[in-house]
């Protein structure tokens, strides 16, 4: 028996969870869980809602609400897709809870008295007219280094974490002001103390990812600087000392504190305090799962926290995956790509997302989440191969025997299948052990082909006709094979397992029974057996239309007159990293050359060519019909940047036609553009209406 402990980063309480958190972290580490129970160790799995910071208390002001009721709403949701989705904790806390605050402070002093902590004077913006402090995600402006877009403390372009001399043209987020340098007092944490310590920590990890240690080597190597882990703020954990009242500890401080904090409060609520001392003070092994954004946090940070803290483990392996992306894009909620747990638990089985993660996750690179893929890979995978295995061997058993028959005649092949599939069996527990768990699913329905073709070989429609005793024998070792393959696939999909265990006639949960079990079967009583999975088909597909537009942000660098046509213009447009364009366009009896230069304008860059008088159109540019006249729609961020609305992620098909484009009713509302009730806009702000119109004009 091992004892392991889980940490799954903590998804933050400002959104909804995102099939990126899910592949990212919460899918891997339960696997991971759910394995390790079965074998009978002593597992430990915990996280919670990161509830502090400024993104929360940014979207509070926004809403006008406290953050206390943005955190309450978006933890119960979280808790609830937990549930639906088979997610196991043995605790899923929250941070801004007292028990975690009062750990966090303990901790805080602990190091504050081992020397790691100290004061320093530094200067940070302030917005005078807001009258206060501006941390993090309360200053905008452009990233120093790739121009991006910089938010607070990291930009959004390149990902890199940025100071206060970092961002240029710097505004105040809630009155858009240009705020000044001010002096002010913060506590850093001495990280620079722990570069030898962390790299001798490191020698012994060379059965991390590659990523992950190539990753930690070089961001220590390149030095580590100690951290303001303070901020000018009022939510979150109070510091713990004199002179700090109007401050607040740093978020990620905190957060990754709570691995330690939902430990000991899960002891408070199993009755026995101490019993985190187990996995914290003696020996066990510490995994953490995320997301690579997160790998400095979990390498670095962390471990020198609870080195300069003393008596705790350290991190064991932190098999950090890379991002799940849609159509080749990051998951994003501000930019609408993305897809929304509390969404797809609507629409399908969540065993069937949890296998399409499974063997598309993004271990090693980036994957990406295709809709045809995953229709693809259930109905000729998992229906057609695992399910209809299980389907065609207990109706079989059903009809012919009405319980698992006994095994009476042998033959050696029956003896070389259940050798080959314990072969995959075991290969499944060694490639969930070594966190390889895209290898461990295909190991599984390798079990269920092997199934299959035994079955097929054996032909038990014809025995039960010409030796039924024969038949019997085959049916019991396929029964065998059924069995096998719901425990194989219990960490992977916990409710279709349970469902095949219940249809052997077994009453106790599968999650209770034991990965070593015997592999014989007992002779139970079988019921009539249901269909584990259904076919996807093709309309179920959460595929809004819009989505297959390519609509971006074009910016016009020439006018033309068409030389075979009055009331058209060539104009040459500025698509950024796409390149420039081409377009025909009908707008010229409504304004003039010099009107329309530098303008940015919206265009679909993935419609169907047309030749128009003599002259190739490479796209369209979108205005609106106002009695007749044409008005064109305005786009405020960089050239060549999406346009989108919230909610539907952009998957752009190669070509669409002037027809499909149609069908897609978007509508002017005020001075902006609606479709299905959601305003379309760019990264930056709304598309706006060039001049103010009345409701309802349709866009052309
Ligand atoms: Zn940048
Ligand atoms: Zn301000």
């Amino acid at each position: 028996m091992e004892r392991i402990f889980i940490g799954v980063a903590w998804p933050y309480a400002n959104g909804s969870l995102h099939l990126g958190t899910l592949a990212g972290c919460l899918l891997p580490g339960d696997i991971f869980g759910r394995y390790h129970r079965m074998k009978g160790n002593k597992v430990l799995m915990v996280s919670g809602s990161d509830e502090h910071g400024t993104p929360i208390t940014i979207t509070a002001e926004k809403e006008g609400v406290t953050p206390k009721e943005i955190v309450d709403r978006y933890h119960e949701e979280h808790k609830r897709n937990l549930e639906e989705f088979g997610i196991k904790f043995e605790n899923f806390t929250r941070t801004s809870n007292y028990f975690h605050k009062e750990v966090v402070k303990k901790f805080f002093l602990k190091l504050y008295d081992n020397g790691y902590i100290y004061p320093k004077k530094i200067q940070a913006f302030y917005c005078e007219h807001c009258q206060r402090f501006l941390p993090d995600r309360y200053v905008e402006g452009v990233c120093k280094y790739c121009h991006g877009k910089a938010r607070g403390d990291q930009c959004e372009e390149c990902g890199r974490t940025l100071d206060i001399n970092d961002i240029l043209e710097p505004k105040c987020k809630i009155c858009g002001s240009a705020p000044v340098l001010k002096e002010t007092e913060h506590l850093f944490f001495k990280l620079s103390a722990f570069e030898e310590k962390l790299l001798e920590w490191l020698k012994d990890k060379d059965y991390w990812r590659d990523n992950v240690l190539n990753f930690t080597l070089n961001f220590i190597k390149s030095g580590l600087k100690d951290r303001a882990i303070t901020r000018d703020l009022q939510w979150g954990v109070e510091v713990p000392l004199p002179g700090y009242e109007n401050k607040r500890i740093y978020v990620w401080f905190d957060a990754v504190i709570g691995y330690l904090s939902a430990s000991m409060e899960w002891a408070e609520k199993i009755g026995k305090a101490d019993e985190w001392k187990k996995w914290w003070m003696e020996d066990a092994k510490h995994y953490y799962f995320l997301a690579k954004d997160n790998i400095p946090f979990h390498t670095i940070i962390w471990p020198a926290m609870l080195m300069g803290h003393g008596g705790l483990n350290l991190p064991y392996d932190v098999p950090a995956n890379e991002y799940l992306t849609m159509s080749g894009e990051q998951f994003s909620k501000s930019r609408g790509v993305g897809i929304w747990l509390p969404d797809i638990v609507k629409k399908f089985d969540p065993d069937t997302i949890r296998y399409y993660l499974s063997i598309n996750m993004p271990e090693k690179r980036d994957t990406d989440w295709n809709w045809a893929d995953y229709q693809a890979k259930i109905n000729n995978e998992l229906v057609a191969v695992y399910g209809n295995f299980i389907h065609r061997v207990l109706t079989f058993i059903h009809k012919n025997f009405g319980e698992i028959p006994p095994y009476v005649k042998g033959d050696e092949k029956d003896e070389e299948v259940i050798k080959e599939v314990m072969e995959n069996f075991e290969e499944v527990g060694k490639s969930i052990e070594k966190c390889h768990f895209k290898e461990g699913i295909k190991r599984v329905m390798r079990i269920a082909q092997i199934g299959n073709q035994y079955m097929n070989a054996s032909e038990p429609w014809r025995l039960i006709k010409e030796d039924v005793d024969r038949c019997k024998s085959v049916m019991h070792t396929c029964a065998r094979i059924v069995k096998i393959l719901a425990i194989a696939s219990a960490p992977y999909m916990p409710r279709a397992a349970d469902k095949i265990w219940k249809m052997l006639g077994y009453k106790n949960s599968i999650h209770n029974c034991k990965w070593d079990e015997e592999i014989e079967i007992d002779e139970n009583k079988i019921e009539k057996p249901s269909p584990l999975f259904s076919k996807i088909e093709m309309e179920n597909i959460m595929e809004d239309p819009f989505s297959k537009l390519d609509l971006r942000v074009a910016r016009i660098i020439d006018v033309k007159d068409h030389p075979n046509a009055d009331k058209l213009y060539v104009i040459d447009v500025d698509v950024g990293e796409i390149g420039k364009r081409k377009l025909v366009a009908g707008i010229k009896p409504w304004y003039k050359k010099d009107e329309l230069l530098g303008k940015k304008i919206v265009v679909i860059i993935n419609l169907k060519k047309a030749k128009i008088r003599g002259i190739e159109s490479e796209g369209m540019l979108l205005a609106v019909d106002e009695n007749g006249k044409a008005v064109l729609l305005i786009a405020s961020a960089k050239e060549g940047s999406r346009v989108y609305v919230e909610g539907i992620q952009p998957n752009p098909e190669k070509e669409i036609s002037y027809e499909e484009f149609r069908k897609i009713k978007m509508l002017s509302k005020g001075n902006a553009i609606e479709y299905k009730g959601k305003l379309l806009r760019d990264d930056s702000d709304i598309i706006k209406i060039d001049r103010p119109v009345k409701d309802g004009y349709s866009v052309r």
